[in-house]
């Protein structure tokens, strides 16, 4: 399997808003965009979900769609125009006073003890309490030029605000009644946080994933639960290093990383990720070996923000992103969270089988016939070397596995009918040209369709018609060659007949030299105990008898592929 496997989520914003630059962003390699609802209105979503749209009528792209929620945050306000200098030592007071820095949210304020630590800007300005209260005096540590609008947080301080603000229930409604495949809930402290989005989302009548940022400690006491309950997991790098020492959140990562991939929950590494690409065209090395890190931990995806969202270079940051996950991707270091961990599911041992039938066989692909991306899901989290093709009924379902790791999505026109499901999963794969008659295929899905949750059913499918079928001799063999129709025997030397699928009547002693050489043998005549049976089978040839019609219906020159076998001819080169 060559290609890339590791999805891209790029952020949107100022940098990539402009179509021609959207539709580069998606060609080179994002496969989700993602519009952080800390920066744009509900207005501004609707535009460039309707920007997209046109995108997709014109050029046929379509990237899954995360609107990421800006949720309980508090933000400073009231900063003159070119932001407002803190010095190392200034005393600074937040809240109602005159002269005071202002909040979106002053009630943060009566949570913050003396001693507390305030991060401004995601950390890059800090200062500590010295006077709790409202208003609150603080000294500032580590100085810098404040701007308007730039987050505010005291680590540890869980807020007394909703999960969604009023601007991200309005975007919520204006994405959904357009194109939404994902929401991101920021600041989760537990369950309850992402079953309070899940039920909004359901007194709306909307069925939207949601994806749990882990970016608090709660969060991190809770991750277990979190994950349980959430659909997707977001290792949210920016903020996580605000509430936790920026030394921990390596391992950190990997835990969280590991948490959703032990449930298999799609997880996206963000923040930072080529950072210095907003300046430069190149990233560091550093970074570079930090995206190839987080997909060796285990990432489906890996995030832009700031450099796809307000960079110099969107769109070779997202090249860059893509040709680093390529090789990360060709590198056999990624975790096995095979099925030994939790062997106790039919889905489970399903999906184990799958991926060993198809890795040991050399399958061109694992097929998933999905109504909703569940058996994508799980084949997904065992991490196959072989490609997945997810084929559903529904486009929404193929966005939305946009964001999990190896899963290429198909969509088709029709329902999936239970008992016709394979074979219209492998025709839209082959009408897709992503396979090839002759390709061996394992098709997994669930019976009956339509309920989430069940994967109990696999076959092992050779793509494309059999154009003959007789009597095999139960012999592994099969061979690929050329059709060699013989009428007259006394008319074909055996130099002729070198590496040919000889094809006869029926056959005597005086064939038996032409026989030897033959790559295989199909015989018109029928019988286990036929010359031609006897003699292929002696000979441990790919046979094929009682193949009626053979010598009129296969033609001189025409290449087939014997399965000495099932005693099955197909056209071509066929991998059985
Ligand atoms: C983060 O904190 O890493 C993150 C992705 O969230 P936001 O960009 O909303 O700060």
């Amino acid at each position: 399997m060559s290609g890339r496997r590791t999805k891209i989520v790029a952020t949107l914003g100022p940098a990539s808003s402009d179509p021609d630059v959207l539709l580069a962003l998606i060609r080179a390699g994002a496969d989700v965009l993602r519009l952080n609802l800390s920066h744009e209105t509900p207005a501004g979503v609707a535009a460039i979900i309707g920007t997209l749209l046109q995108l997709e009528r014109e050029h046929g792209v379509q990237p899954g769609v995360l609107l990421d929620t800006a949720g309980p945050e508090v933000r400073v306000t009231g900063i003159p125009e070119g932001g407002r200098e803190l010095l190392p030592g200034d005393m600074v007071c937040f809240g109602d006073g005159e002269g005071c820095i202002g909040l979106t949210h002053p009630g943060f304020l009566e949570d913050v003890q003396e001693g507390a630590r305030l991060m401004l800007d995601d950390g890059s300005l800090v200062l500590t309490v010295s006077r709790p209260g409202n208003p609150l005096s603080a000294t500032v540590e580590a100085g810098g030029v404040l701007k308007n609008h730039k987050k505010i947080q005291c680590p540890g301080v869980r807020l007394r605000l909703p999960m969604l603000t009023d601007s991200d229930r309005a975007a919520i409604a204006e994405a959904a009644s357009l194109r939404l495949d994902w929401i991101a809930a920021s600041f989760v402290q537990d369950i309850d946080d992402i079953f309070d989005v899940k039920r909004w989302l359901e007194d709306q009548g909307l069925d939207v994933p949601v994806m749990a940022k882990i970016e608090t400690r709660a969060a991190l006491q809770n991750l277990d639960d979190i994950v349980r309950v959430s659909d997707g997991i977001m290792v949210a790098r920016g903020d996580l290093g605000v509430e936790m020492p920026a030394e921990k959140l390596p391992w950190l990562q990997k835990q969280i990383i590991e948490a959703a991939n032990r449930m298999g929950r799609p997880v996206v590494t963000a923040t930072q990720m080529l950072e210095s690409m907003c300046e430069h065209p190149y990233p560091t090395r550093a970074e570079v070996t930090d995206v190839a890190n987080a997909i060796w931990d285990g990432a489906d995806a890996v995030m832009l923000s700031a450099e796809s969202a307000a960079g110099h270079y969107p769109v070779p940051a997202v090249t860059t992103m893509a040709r680093i996950a390529l090789e990360a991707d060709g590198r056999e270091t990624r975790p096995g969270h095979g099925p030994g961990l939790d062997r106790e599911t039919v889905t489970r041992a399903v999906t184990h089988a799958t991926v060993t039938a198809a890795q040991d066989l050399g399958a061109r692909a694992i097929i998933c016939a999905t109504e909703s991306g569940y058996s994508a899901l799980a084949i997904a989290r065992l991490r196959p070397s072989i490609a997945v093709l997810a084929v559903t009924p529904h486009p929404h379902v193929a966005r939305r596995l946009a964001v999990v790791w190896g899963v290429d999505s198909l969509t088709m026109g029709r329902a999936l009918e239970g008992e016709r499901m394979i074979e219209m999963a492998t025709a839209t794969a082959l009408e897709a040209g992503r396979i090839e008659p002759g390709d061996m295929v394992v098709v997994v899905g669930g019976v009956p369709t339509g309920q989430a949750g069940t994967t109990n059913m696999m076959r092992v499918v050779t793509v494309g018609e059999a154009i003959l079928r007789g009597q095999g001799m139960g012999l592994e063999q099969a061979a690929t060659a050329a059709v060699l129709v013989v009428e007259d025997v006394r008319a074909v030397t055996p130099r002729q007949a070198q590496g040919k699928v000889l094809v006869a009547r029926t056959t005597n002693r005086e064939w038996v030299p032409i026989m030897e050489v033959a790559a295989a043998l199909v015989v018109e005549e029928g019988g286990l105990t036929c010359h031609a049976a006897v003699v292929g089978l002696s000979l441990g040839k790919p046979t094929v008898v009682g193949a009626e019609e053979a010598t009129s219906r296969l033609a001189n020159g025409q290449i087939v592929t014997v399965d000495g076998r099932r005693g099955l001819v197909y056209q071509g080169a066929a991998n059985v």
